[in-house]
């Protein structure tokens, strides 16, 4: 028996449980190797939102697609063996791309999900460039076929020097219009391209959302790709992918949730890291915040970002006020437990509350506060095992709650946010070292947001605009905590 011992769910008792997530997941696989697959289950509340019969068909195709092309087969020999010829991809039966992680791990985790859903939209199979600790992550998310790049892959030793420079740069090769003509169709003579779709990226490279780019593209057998952004909103703009996105998600704000909990799955020593921590401080509480705070551009402790944690959560009533005791309260009712987790790299904000609810009492006296916090990890460091095991588990974790708030601009609390199906109360970016007024707001969609979309429209006579929202798709508004960035609602 695979469960845990006495675990309080916060599930629905009545209905047997859906490890499987409403038929997200596929069956055939080894439960111990991952058991976050199936525990999920017992320690989330069950989606209200259902995948829909699309996508749930969607993706069992896709993984017989990749059952098909993975490493290993005959098709994937073939087609790295073609890598160095100059093909126009016809014939290849498999077409790739291939994933490369960049900058931080709510970043990666956006970006994963991103290629992911373009695999789907495109069929291609996703790879994963596995050289730094993706393993020591993320399960494999297939069944009986792996996703990790072999290294022996011809281009590996290229792979980190691509950038958007870069001759095969897909933005460089429109640029230089390194384009053939075959009977009036355009086409890329290339075997690979780069696509370079990190926040910096250009002009060109930002062609990619654009319908007869994708036309190009699509010919070509294998793609590597750098991002540290969300770009699945960008991808409703294109009309060829649009009218499939409406069908996979009925409800368009569920992109993310969705794919998020097909694809991201803690191996068993993260896994360990959520559970014992769950049970140990939050399973049996009455009902559980998650309050996540991320500080840019300052590495201590900011009294400025206590207070406005204080405030929100005040405000919006997800915590009650504390005041000095009254001797005199009488106390009929057993008090609520209210287990508060805080994510942070310092220490400082989750000691402060825990002082704050230890030496006074809450306004209502019918609620008692607890405050935990995981790690105080003091500085955001790369592809250290430890370190990003610690920081999957806390998004983990974040996810589990019954409500969040975030920090503004962070990706780190839109992965909990999507995974846990949350609209967070999200913590306004403080402009000239003011608490903002209001302190936070609530989210209009749980899904995350794209940061950079591109800037430039698709016509040749476009030009730029500082406006994204002009030339992206009507599913998308403006995010909450970023102007110039854009989310699907
Ligand atoms: P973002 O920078 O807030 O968008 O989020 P990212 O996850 O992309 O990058 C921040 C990185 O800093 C994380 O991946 C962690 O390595 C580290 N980090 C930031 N906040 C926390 C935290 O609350 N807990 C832990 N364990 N790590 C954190």
């Amino acid at each position: 028996d695979l469960d845990p011992p006495n675990v309080t769910t916060t599930g629905n008792h009545e209905n047997p449980r859906d490890t499987l997530q409403g038929g997200l997941l596929a069956k055939s696989f080894d439960q111990k190797s991952c058991l976050s697959r199936y525990q999920s289950s017992l320690y989330r509340k069950p989606s209200p939102y259902k995948p829909s019969i699309a996508l749930i068909s969607k993706l069992r195709s896709y993984e017989k697609l990749h059952k098909r092309c993975a490493p290993g087969t005959e098709s994937y020999k073939r087609a790295t063996e073609n890598l160095h010829k100059l093909s126009h991809g016809s014939g290849e039966q498999c077409q790739y791309i291939v994933w490369v992680p960049l900058s931080g791990l709510g970043n990666r985790i956006l970006s994963l999900v991103s290629v992911f859903l373009y695999a789907l939209l495109t069929e291609r199979v996703i790879l994963v460039d596995q050289r730094n600790d993706i393993n020591d992550l993320f399960c494999e998310p297939f069944p009986d076929a792996s996703w990790l790049l072999p290294l022996e892959f011809p281009l590996t030793n290229q792979i980190d020097r691509f950038n958007w420079r870069s001759p095969r740069s897909f933005g460089n090769m429109l640029k230089h219009h390194r384009l053939i003509n075959n009977s009036s169709i355009k086409s890329f003579q290339t075997s690979y391209l780069y696509l370079h779709l990190v926040h910096n990226y250009g002009e060109y490279d930002q062609m990619f959302f654009c319908q007869g780019d994708q036309s190009l593209i699509r010919k070509v057998p294998w793609l590597i790709v750098k991002s540290d952004n969300y770009f699945v909103p960008s991808l409703w703009s294109l009309p060829s992918f649009q009218s499939e996105l409406t069908k996979l998600f009925p409800k368009k704000d569920t992109v993310f949730h969705h794919l998020g909990r097909y694809l991201i799955h803690p191996t068993n020593q993260v896994w360990g890291l959520v559970t014992r921590f769950y049970n140990a401080y939050l399973s049996r509480a009455d009902e559980r915040l998650g309050i996540q705070i991320r500080v840019f551009h300052h590495a201590g402790f900011l009294q400025l970002v206590l207070d406005q944690v204080v405030s929100c959560t005040q405000r919006e009533k997800l915590l009650p006020e504390a005041q000095e005791e009254e001797v005199n309260i009488s106390k009929k009712t057993t008090p609520k437990l209210r287990a508060v987790l805080v994510t942070s790299l310092n220490p400082e904000y989750s000691n402060n509350l825990k002082r704050v609810y230890w030496e006074r009492v809450s306004s209502t006296g019918d609620v008692i506060v607890g405050v935990y916090q995981a790690s105080q990890e003091m500085h955001q460091q790369r592809n250290k095992k430890l370190h990003n095991q610690k920081a999957l588990a806390e998004m983990y974790l974040l996810s589990l709650a019954d409500n969040i708030v975030t920090s503004a601009w962070s990706t780190f609390g839109y992965v909990a946010q999507g995974l846990g199906g949350m609209k967070p109360w999200i913590l306004y970016k403080p402009e000239n070292y003011t608490v903002p007024d209001p302190p936070c707001g609530r989210a209009t969609s749980m899904e995350p947001c794209f940061h950079s979309p591109p800037l430039y429209g698709c016509e040749a006579d476009t030009g730029g605009t500082d406006d994204s929202l002009k030339i992206a798709s009507p599913f998308v508004r403006r995010c909450e905590d970023r102007v110039s960035g854009i989310k699907l609602f």
